[in-house]
């Protein structure tokens, strides 16, 4: 397996925390799968994800223990700008990425290549290739306080993928968006996901995270409760204690379970079920 993150017995704490938010999670991920992190509010999806994109430690202190790997490197032995080149990160809320600093769409998403002083044609084939992408060439000459939410969105993940990262740590990007929004976000992720990227994703929304994800990580309370694919993960009988909600199509065939109705196979996505 190719590794490219390793989580060894991390624990965290932060500074005024009197307890561990983070409590002895260890977990790998492979280069180019799409893994998802769920839990309830306050189980530490966004502190994990911080943790993963190196911004605590680096930014923020607190408590930490153990190791975290990313490509064969402790996190700590990297200096910031080389982490911030290997993983980029989108905010849940794209009216903080978007700064709106800059006049134009197309401004907004060469900044960051502009800060790391790359040549000016470069810049322009770059971002107009990323535009192309993500099909939002349309929105090159508006200025970013004009876009709508998912248009807002969509931009800040442009701005990130001009840099070219290898990881994407995405952190609940549909949560202010419509299904039309939404749908526009997967299908940037699956197209990074068929470039080879490696997608962590913290997402509410079970359907697509049943449709997309290959594996997912179960917060509860600081702690992994579990682990696997995601097909393994909706499968398992402890996953109902979680109080987290099922796939609609998961939820339709355990309430047929429930009711008598002899399933041989409990579907987590829209699929065509094997013989029974
Ligand atoms: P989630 O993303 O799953 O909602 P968080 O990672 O935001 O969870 O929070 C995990 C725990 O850490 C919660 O108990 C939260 O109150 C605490 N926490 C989050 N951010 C901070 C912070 N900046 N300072 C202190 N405690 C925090």
């Amino acid at each position: 397996m190719n590794k490219i993150i390793e989580m060894k017995n991390v624990s965290y704490r932060y500074p005024v925390s009197d307890d561990w938010n983070i409590k002895n999670v260890s977990f790998t991920i492979e280069k180019g799968k799409f893994t998802a992190i769920i839990g309830n509010n306050g189980s530490g999806k966004t502190t994990l994800c911080n943790i993963i994109r190196g911004f605590i430690p680096h930014f923020y202190k607190g408590n930490l223990e153990g190791d975290v790997i990313v490509d064969n490197k402790r996190i700590v032995e990297y200096q910031l700008g080389q982490l911030g080149e290997k993983i980029g990160y989108v905010f849940q809320n794209p009216f903080i990425q978007v700064s709106g600093v800059k006049d134009t769409v197309f401004d907004e998403v060469a900044y960051g290549l502009e800060n790391l002083g790359v040549e000016v044609n470069e810049i322009i084939e770059r971002v107009n290739e990323i535009l192309k992408l993500i099909k939002i060439e349309h929105l090159r000459e508006k200025h970013p306080m004009e876009l709508s939410g998912g248009q807002r969105q969509r931009v800040a993940l442009a701005s990130i993928i001009v840099m070219n990262p290898d990881i994407l740590v995405i952190d609940e990007p549909t949560s202010q968006l419509d299904p039309i929004g939404t749908e526009h976000v997967f299908n940037i992720i699956r197209l990074m996901k068929d470039k080879g990227k490696t997608i962590i994703l913290v997402e509410h929304k079970m359907d697509l995270i049943a449709e997309y994800a290959d594996n997912l990580i179960v917060l509860h309370e600081g702690e992994i409760a579990l682990q696997g694919s995601t097909r393994a993960v909706f499968a398992d009988s402890r996953f109902g204690e979680y109080n987290i909600q099922y796939p609609h199509v998961t939820e339709v065939a355990l309430n047929l379970k429930k009711n008598g109705v002899a399933l041989k196979y409990v579907p987590i996505r829209n699929e065509e079920l094997p013989e029974s």
